[in-house]
């Protein structure tokens, strides 16, 4: 039996790993969760799991959920989501908050030597140098949700990191596929929001729109992967069956496929190295599908990948002000402040204005989050 302590408990990757816990009670205990501002959510998930403790994201809602549920025990707040992340009774933490808020709490949680599921790629992206570092010096296993991430993980298997030859990220091209930059101009935040294969939170569909998903996912695949830039290569698969692959020395190519699902790299976060069971998943039917589409990416209708690839070779503190800028673009937009191409307008002007720093300590990566955001905020 596993104890999960799960932060962002209310989001794609959080409902779906809470159906995970349910299909399989024999193998895996909700010990600990958060919640933002979803308290009627807590309140199910309290009833269903009867977890040990919850975290809520505001002082008012941790009144009311401490008053209804007075044998649970309650928190608020950032303290919260790391009291949640160390739970000193749980084995493992599924990550799965949005944006770089889950640095802190994964950090906390590799020192207290939990082992990490870490679906909240912002983290990587934001300190990876940091988080990589303090997960070899206590030996805690960081294990990938993000499903390209699932894939490679499983293709790297048995497999010796020298005879890799790259790594190579699947695009599923996002919901403007097949649109011109023209044809981006006055798209709605209802059309951004419709991804043709994925069903997944805001944020991230917005990101896949723009191929910023992508482009954190290579910087998610240099750092989990210790891979250099120039052995990371993105290529178009509209269909999403094959969720990324690794390439070796001799050209042989090991894939991962599968139905888009993201209940199976979940599960396997959680039951590796065993696997379980999902019968929830629909088994691909390749000969259904009959056939698969692969097409080179393009930088120029695609900044956004352009701009991460820049910001991750640069390093330092780049990386930063692409994923706050980025955080903040996304957010306005979602918000009807701004039209989508300007997305990529806010963070091409917080990258060009940085002037990066090396090796940043967390206190500064703070604080470069911070007046990133702040910048953005002030151009809107
Ligand atoms: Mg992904």
């Amino acid at each position: 039996m596993k104890l999960i302590s799960l932060l962002g408990a209310s989001g794609s990757i959080g409902t779906q790993t809470l159906d995970i816990i349910r299909q399989h009670p024999n193998d895996f205990k909700l010990a600990a969760f958060s919640v933002g501002k979803n308290i009627d959510l807590a309140r199910k998930i309290i009833l269903e799991f009867r977890p040990e403790l919850v975290s809520v994201q505001t002082k008012g809602d941790y009144h009311i959920v401490k008053a209804e549920f007075p044998g649970t025990k309650v928190t608020y707040g950032d303290e919260g989501l790391i009291e949640t992340a160390v739970f000193d009774k749980a084995d493992i933490l599924v990550n799965a908050v949005l944006g770089s808020v889950g640095l802190n709490p994964t950090l906390q949680a590799i020192e207290a030597g939990k082992t990490i599921a870490i679906a909240n790629k912002e983290t990587l992206v934001t300190a990876g140098h940091l988080v990589l570092e303090a997960a070899r010096k206590h030996q805690v296993p960081l294990l990938p949700v993000d499903s390209e991430h699932s894939a490679i993980f499983q293709a790297l298997q048995g497999e010796k990191d020298k005879n890799i030859e790259r790594l190579i990220l699947t695009a599923s091209g996002g919901s403007f596929r097949d649109r011109t930059r023209e044809e981006l101009v006055d798209v709605t935040v209802e059309e951004a929001l419709n991804h043709p294969n994925w069903s997944m939170g805001a944020k991230i569909t917005i990101d896949s729109a723009t191929m910023m998903n992508k482009g954190l996912e290579v910087i998610e695949a240099h750092w989990l992967f210790n891979m250099p830039y120039e052995k990371i290569d993105v290529l178009m698969h509209k269909e999403s069956i094959i969720h990324s692959m690794v390439e070796f020395h001799d050209s042989s190519i090991i894939a991962q496929l599968g139905t888009p699902d993201m209940r199976v790299p979940i599960q396997f976060a959680l039951t590796y190295p065993d696997r379980l069971p999902l019968p929830a998943a629909n088994r691909l039917a390749l000969a259904k599908i009959g056939s698969l589409h692969f097409q080179e990416m393009s930088f120029e209708r695609f900044r956004c990948l352009e701009f991460a690839y820049s910001a991750g070779k640069t390093g330092g503190t780049m990386p930063t002000v692409l994923n706050a800028a980025n955080e903040a673009a996304v957010a306005a937009f979602l918000q009807g402040k701004i039209k989508f191409l300007q997305i990529e307008e806010l963070i091409e002007k917080a990258l060009i204005r940085h002037q990066p720093i090396e090796h940043p300590e967390l206190s500064l990566i703070q604080e470069v989050d911070k007046e990133t955001r702040q910048y953005v905020h002030s151009l809107l």
